[in-house]
């Protein structure tokens, strides 16, 4: 791609790793006519399932949509960008492994629970709390009592 500073066309590679438990590949590059530096990210580009909504209309899945719920509820939370990453990645895989065509957004709604879950109890009761409008109080009332310990 050209320098997104200078649009020069040469650029080199200085650093490659993968991230996101190795489902991208994160590039550093350096601009060889102005030696600005930036980062690329390469990742595959496969078919997700369409979300049914509530109401019956479908929609196609939306990942940035997906993480803006994560950040939310992970607001102010010890849990790094790349922890984001890795559950989005693990999110998507398992809506891909259903094979379906479409999903109920009540299987995305509780994906992203289990995932929270297991990253930070605040962000999983936070989310929850919006979530499942306090359909399962019980369930609910024990992770806060968890909380408090
Ligand atoms: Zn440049």
């Amino acid at each position: 791609m050209f320098c997104p500073f200078c649009s020069a066309q040469e650029t080199k590679v200085i650093d490659s790793r993968l991230v996101a438990d190795g489902a991208q590949v994160r590039r550093r590059r350096e601009c060889l006519e102005c030696h600005e530096r930036y980062t690329t990210f390469e990742i595959a580009e496969l078919v997700m399932p369409r979300v049914v909504k509530r109401d019956g209309s479908r929609e196609p899945f939306n990942e940035d949509k997906l993480r803006a719920g994560l950040q939310r509820a992970l607001e102010k939370r010890p849990v790094s960008t790349e922890q984001v990453e890795n559950c989005i990645v693990r999110i998507k895989s398992s809506l891909r492994a259903t094979g379906e065509r479409e999903i109920k957004s009540e299987l995305v709604g509780s994906l992203i629970m289990d995932a929270l879950k297991e990253l930070d109890k605040v962000a999983y009761v936070r989310f929850a709390s919006v979530y499942r409008s306090f359909e399962d109080i019980r369930e609910f009332g024990e992770e806060i009592a968890k909380l408090g310990d």
